[in-house]
């Protein structure tokens, strides 16, 4: 009485499930011989076949996983060496990880998933500010209309013999006894498809590809408050092929750069130039806002701003995405521009003086002292990294090899 969950390796060998090993062994040999790829070459991958079921059922351990789990069983069982995956979805059909060649066929009913289109899309921090809806067009491939995705006529599409529908053909050498050489190769017969179609029953319209593309109008919207590298799905709207299920169309929205505005998170970061009578006299000035609106930013006079302060307008920042009444803040950074060298006379500039809070008293000078110069300075150069140019004598310094900008070495 054979109780087994599964019975295809039993069929193989076209023997039953109670079979002994004597009867395996038997029918092993006979097919064996019937179908070794020397005497057989249009046998396909049956030699194979056979000496998998055959290997798998003489063997007690994988025996009782198969008759037990079936297929699952061997799988799980990890009753494999290389090249199993390859026997196993030629044997129970494609899926959980075996091999699937040309598109997706699928041969246990369990449906492929397509793979995801991943789409950049640009944005305005505008568009982010406002939200917006856009279209965008694109092309994909959709199932034939004319041959419900079939390639031709019901019955055009043949399994190709050649590589019994594989799409890859596996070549068995002998090598020595008991060693063989696989090599796999893509089936020439149907150019790795796995079935072919007659010229005369070819659909014209998909000229047999089963797929047509289409272009696709995606009607894409952008809320408030969303943000660079999120993404937006279109879920089972990429390519379509047949026995697959599409995968999603995934739009990942990528922020441009704005002249005035930097964003972090909800808040909006801007620098703003005033000059020194604002800086210490009181400002105003008018700001365009992401939607368009003129902001009046006041500023009284009677408080200073100093050179790289910041101030925060409150609630002038970002949406919060789905939740769009709800906003950050908006941070101003104020460069205050010093006037140029000698833009006063000598008289106003002690009438300045007179007005401006009184300096430091002066440090008292006690013993030796020395007087230096204190020179212009150009930030942009850099500094000399220490070097002075008349120092030369320091031999470790060339020996380092490290010359601050504006260094000549002279050794070059
Ligand atoms: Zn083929
Ligand atoms: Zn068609």
């Amino acid at each position: 009485m054979a109780n087994v969950a599964d019975t295809k390796l039993y069929d193989i060998l076209g023997v039953s499930p109670t079979a002994t090993e004597n009867e395996l062994k038997k029918a092993y040999r006979k097919l064996a011989k019937e179908y070794h790829p020397d005497k057989n070459p249009n046998a396909g991958d049956k030699f194979k076949e056979i000496s998998f079921a055959y290997e798998v059922l003489t063997n007690p351990e994988k025996k009782e996983l198969y008759d037990r789990y079936g297929e699952q069983g061997l799988r799980e069982g990890g009753g494999g060496g290389g090249g199993m995956d390859d026997i196993f979805s030629h044997i129970f059909g494609g899926g959980l990880f075996g091999f699937m060649g040309g598109q997706g066929r699928s041969r246990n009913g369990g449906r492929r998933r397509g793979e995801d289109m991943v789409h950049p899309l640009k944005v305005s921090l505008e568009d982010l500010y406002n939200g917006k809806t856009t279209k965008l067009q694109l092309s994909k491939n959709v199932l034939c209309s004319t041959c419900n995705g079939q390639g031709g006529k019901t019955g055009a599409v043949q399994k190709c013999t050649a590589c019994r529908g594989r799409g890859m053909r596996i070549m068995i050498r002998q090598l020595a006894p008991g060693m063989v050489q696989q090599m796999q190769s893509v089936c020439t017969d149907c150019n790795g498809e796995g079935e072919v179609i007659s010229e005369k029953d070819r659909c014209k319209k998909c000229e047999g590809k089963k797929v047509v593309k289409e272009v696709k109008i995606l009607e894409v919207h952008v809320d408030k408050g969303m943000k660079h590298g999120q993404k937006i799905t279109f879920g089972g709207e990429a390519d379509q092929a047949p026995g697959v299920d599409p995968g999603d169309i995934v739009l990942v929205l990528q922020e441009k750069e704005h002249e005035t505005f930097k964003r972090d998170g909800s808040d909006l970061h801007m620098t703003h130039k005033i000059g020194l009578v604002e800086a210490l006299c009181g400002f105003q000035f008018t700001l365009k806002h992401l939607d368009g609106r003129q902001i009046v930013v006041k500023y009284p006079a009677g408080k200073v701003i100093e050179p790289g302060s910041i101030r925060v307008i409150r609630g002038e920042g970002m949406p919060q995405y789905r939740n769009p009444f709800e906003k950050g803040d908006m941070y101003i950074k104020f460069d205050v521009e010093f006037p140029d060298n000698n833009w006063i006379s000598p008289e106003k500039l002690s009438e300045l003086e007179d007005l401006l809070p009184s300096r430091a008293k002066a440090p008292v000078i006690s013993g030796d002292a020395e007087e230096v110069d204190l020179q212009d300075f150009d930030v942009s150069q850099g500094s000399s990294g220490g070097h002075r140019r008349e120092a030369y004598n320091d031999s470790s310094d060339e020996e380092s090899g490290h010359h601050g900008p504006g260094v000549q070495c002279a050794h070059q």
